[in-house]
């Protein structure tokens, strides 16, 4: 089996077993609740994820930044391992197929990815900026779809919000959706440093 496949399910299940027991959304190690107060040690859990995480930066990541800088060649195949690993998708929740990490353990992988380049560091993170409207937004219907979609395949997503005149104030966006006489919605409108929208 593929190095990284074995390495994502030994990691999925041993973090299903320690999530099943706790919370999840914590936001400290589970150790935690055997104690009294809080404890701000790394379980075993997360320090696999880091040990992962950090492992697959120092073979994937740090010898191919060079190219990737001088050629401005988007990363494919390194975003591809990194889904692999279930790092595209740890955020998502179980039922969808994703691992259902905590912020803290997302944060961990994002500071081991950012280590090796922050450029693909955020070609692979910025799929979470899309995946979290519907995570905290999407109806049933709308989480098992497109979820679901991110967990079964390495296919990518995106988060458009931002135009020309307006960054911060997304009160403000001008971008529109509207239904068409067919019933299709039609977005109408002009946005720009959208991560990914080709790989997307
Ligand atoms: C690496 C990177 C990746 C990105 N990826 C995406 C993406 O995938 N999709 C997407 O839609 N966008 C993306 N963006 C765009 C990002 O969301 C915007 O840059 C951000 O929202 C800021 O908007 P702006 O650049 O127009 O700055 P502005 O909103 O014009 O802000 C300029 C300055 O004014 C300050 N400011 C703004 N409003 C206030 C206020 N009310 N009070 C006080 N200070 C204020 C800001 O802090 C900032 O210092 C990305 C940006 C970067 C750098």
């Amino acid at each position: 089996m593929n190095p990284f496949k074995l390495a994502r399910s030994s990691l999925a299940s041993a973090l299903k077993q320690s999530l099943a027991v706790g919370s999840s959304k914590r936001y400290v190690s589970e150790t935690a609740a055997t104690g009294s107060g809080p404890w701000f040690d790394l379980s075993d859990d997360q320090k696999n994820i880091i040990d992962l995480a950090e492992k697959f930066v120092k073979e994937e990541i740090i010898p191919k930044a060079p190219h990737h800088d001088k050629t401005g060649e988007y990363p494919m195949d390194i975003v591809k391992k990194a889904w692999e690993l279930g790092f595209v998708t740890n955020s998502i929740p179980q039922q969808y197929g994703g691992m259902g990490l905590p912020l803290l353990d997302h944060c961990m992988i994002e500071e081991k990815l950012g280590y090796g380049c922050t450029g693909i560091g955020t070609a692979i993170s910025a799929n979470t900026l899309g995946q979290a409207p519907v995570i905290l937004f999407g109806n049933e219907e709308q989480k098992k779809e497109y979820l679901g979609r991110l967990t079964a395949e390495p296919i990518f997503c995106a988060y458009a919000v931002t135009e020309p005149g307006t960054g911060s104030d997304v009160a403000g966006v001008k971008t529109r959706a509207e239904k068409n006489a067919d019933g299709d919605w039609v977005l109408n409108g002009n946005l720009k440093n959208t991560l990914n929208y080709l790989q997307s």
